[in-house]
């Protein structure tokens, strides 16, 4: 059964031209491994959308989901089930210490269009959001104005007003054009002036590590600088934790890696392990009491549908069960020595970084460091370098997901050494392509 052309007439393949869209039909999935009604197997490399954290086909998760509907399929959100207490419970478990009362959605976009109105109302009138260049927060209104990158451009100047964005700490090609540690973190000494400057600041809202847009691990000092500055210019800091929550890391949030507690943090992808949509935004006590006498003025009709909350506990609980946080630590490790020796062999890899199973390779066309290609080529229907990289990878079995001059490796949670290797080994085969473009 070929499904693609039906999809492909009748459905938007998302950000890109329409035309060139060749959708391939997929069937089944299980594990680490995707299938094709050719017969063909593919090894999922990025988790999809950095998302199918336990891996496809999980028994446990599917389990939740056929309780949950014999439970209670639909409710206003006006109601206390079940489901939702034990989410709750759960959640309460793994989330970032101070983090007490949870707004459920459906995506981490709308994740974080609660997060921002949360903190417009609870810091009235101060409206304004700080947010980072280097950025992707999602597609809605107030995500997408927040969002750094270059898919804002195109729903400019219909922004949410009030956004300021500051330089990301990307040590590879330091927009201040400094270089660490000699520059005393100078990004993070930057929103200080930012917030003095601007006034009327509600938020500063940043990805722990910058995922979509190449996966960057900030330097040590930078996220506990950021939390300090916050604290003192009285505003509120939120963790977009979509795609660094869940494990990815080897920690349950990425933002315990520098014990940093965020007034706000919100997540989606991994919390369901994607078997069903689900966002969340976590606040503190503080702001959880305030809204005891102040209006909480948000709400969706699929606001925490309990069959999609009947999957966080056991999603926690296979987390748990198979110890994933260590294996994670274990695999990064791994990893971290391949893509080093992978590194060593191409010209064309400028850096490679990352932590856990979350790992960027950056690819680079000459000494000095200029990028393969840029989001404007991606989204401007041509192949790029990386996208000949991706279809190269495809052909030979193995997903993953491409930026604009990077590729991002962040298989499912579950995936075994042998599993890796195969991935890397492709992945060294294609690199040839970068290679012979620019260097030969
Ligand atoms: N925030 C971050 C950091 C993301 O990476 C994404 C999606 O990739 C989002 C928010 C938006 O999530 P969604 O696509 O579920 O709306």
């Amino acid at each position: 059964m070929d499904y693609s052309e039906i999809v492909r007439e009748h459905s938007f393949g998302t950000w890109r031209k329409q035309s060139g869209w060749k959708p391939i039909n997929l069937i089944s999935a299980k594990g680490s491994w995707l299938y094709d009604d050719k017969g063909r197997s593919y090894l999922d490399f990025s988790s999809q959308l950095v998302n199918v954290n336990l891996g496809h086909g999980n028994e446990r998760v599917i389990k939740s989901i056929e309780e949950g509907l014999m439970d209670v399929q639909y409710v206003s959100p006006a109601f206390a089930t079940k489901a939702r207490a034990n989410a709750i419970k759960s959640l309460l478990e793994v989330v970032p210490k101070g983090i007490h009362k949870f707004f459920f959605s459906t995506s981490g976009t709308e994740a974080n269009e609660a997060a921002v109105k949360i903190s417009k109302l609870v810091k009235s009138p101060k409206y304004k959001v700080v947010s980072r260049y280097r950025s992707y927060h999602g597609s809605t209104l107030a995500s997408m104005s927040l969002t750094g990158d270059y898919r804002r451009w195109f729903t400019e100047p219909n922004s949410m007003p009030g956004v300021v964005r500051v330089p990301e700490p990307y040590c590879f090609r330091c927009p201040l054009k400094l270089k660490y540690p000699d520059c005393g973190i100078a990004c993070a000494n930057y929103v200080d002036y930012v917030l003095k400057q601007e006034g009327n600041v509600s938020a500063v809202i940043m990805e722990p590590i910058t995922g979509t847009n190449g996966v960057v691990v900030p330097p040590k000092e930078y996220l506990p600088m950021i939390r300090k500055i916050t604290k003192e210019n009285d505003v509120l800091f939120i963790a977009d934790e979509v795609m660094t929550g869940w494990g990815r890391t080897g920690e349950w949030f990425a933002v315990n890696l520098w014990g940093i507690e965020p007034d706000i943090i919100t997540t989606a992808k991994g919390a369901s392990a994607s078997y069903l949509p689900v966002g969340v935004t976590g606040v503190s006590k503080e702001i959880s009491d305030f809204f005891e006498d102040h209006m909480f003025a948000h709400g969706h009709t699929f606001e925490a549908h309990p069959v999609v909350l009947s999957t966080i506990p056991a999603v926690i609980d296979e987390y748990k069960k198979l110890d994933l946080l260590s294996h994670v630590k274990e695999m990064s490790s791994y990893v971290e020595k391949r893509l080093n020796e992978i590194k060593e062999k191409h010209k064309s890899v400028g850096d490679v970084r990352g932590i856990g199973l979350f790992w960027g390779v950056e690819l680079i066309k000459d000494d000095k460091m200029t990028p393969v290609g840029t989001y404007e080529d991606k989204y401007n229907g041509k192949p790029t370098t990386v996208d000949k990289i991706t279809s190269y990878m495809m052909e030979r079995g193995v997903y993953i997901f491409g930026g604009a001059s990077w590729l991002v490796i962040s298989p499912p949670l579950i995936i075994n050494k042998e599993e890796i290797d195969k991935g890397l080994n492709v992945l060294d085969d294609a690199l040839q392509i970068s290679d012979q473009e620019f260097h030969e």
